[in-house]
């Protein structure tokens, strides 16, 4: 049980269903985020494999509202057409980083299984939107610097942070539309704010929490 002071209640607090399915060989981490109570849930950055996604989704006895990006990188964004056929679910992505979902992703498209180009978004979501499906409620915490529209989504103590942070680093900021210092100023006023005992869940590699990025990230230590 994490307990949290009133500011950072998001929503309802509600019993959470959450499934992490590693996809494609740049093994991308596509989370399942559901509620128990009202059976919708979110997908967060599928990145590949959309039939093994729905797969695990059925099998909780879940229905996709909602298919969120945490940018427009091809190994996070490759399943996402693959879903939205099958469950007409919303798709959101921040509005800057929407280019490059149409740009020239053949070579992650050869290597990642079920990859297809990414439809067009229906939601831009921005900076402290808070997205609700069904009674899940996710807000959008904007962290460009992997990406200029790089986004991550909190909720009541868990926080999902693809590329912007992974236990014990940050995402690169050496490729097209990155800043490496934009990326750590928001990680440490935006993210490291979070309370310490927030579960991160980040785009690749193992999970951590805010406290132990605070402490041991040493891209974060002054
Ligand atoms: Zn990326």
């Amino acid at each position: 049980m994490i307990f949290l002071a009133q500011e950072y209640y998001v929503g309802k607090e509600i019993n959470m269903i959450l499934r992490v399915l590693v996809v494609g060989p740049i093994m991308e981490n596509t989370y399942i985020l559901g509620s128990e109570n009202s059976g919708d849930c979110v997908v967060i950055d599928p990145g590949g494999e959309p039939d093994k996604v729905l797969e695990e989704v059925d099998s909780l006895g879940l229905k996709v509202g909602m298919i969120l990006n945490t940018h427009g990188h091809g190994d996070h964004t490759g399943g996402v057409a693959g879903i939205k056929e099958v469950t007409g679910a919303t798709y959101g992505i921040n509005m800057n980083d929407a280019p490059m979902l149409k740009s020239d992703n053949s070579w992650i498209s050869s290597i990642v299984p079920g990859y297809q180009i990414p439809p067009d978004p229906d939601i831009n979501v921005s900076h402290e939107d808070v997205l609700e499906v069904g009674d899940i409620s996710l807000k959008v915490i904007a962290t460009p610097g992997h990406t200029p529209g790089g986004v991550c989504y909190y909720t009541n103590g868990l926080l999902f942070t693809g590329d912007t942070l992974f236990q014990g680093s940050i995402g690169r900021f050496d490729l097209a539309g990155g800043n490496g210092r934009l990326l750590i100023q928001n990680i440490l006023s935006r993210l490291m704010t979070l309370p310490p005992d927030t579960k991160v869940y980040p785009g690749h590699g193992p999970e951590s929490t805010v406290g132990q990025e605070k402490l041991t990230n040493p891209f974060l230590l002054g």
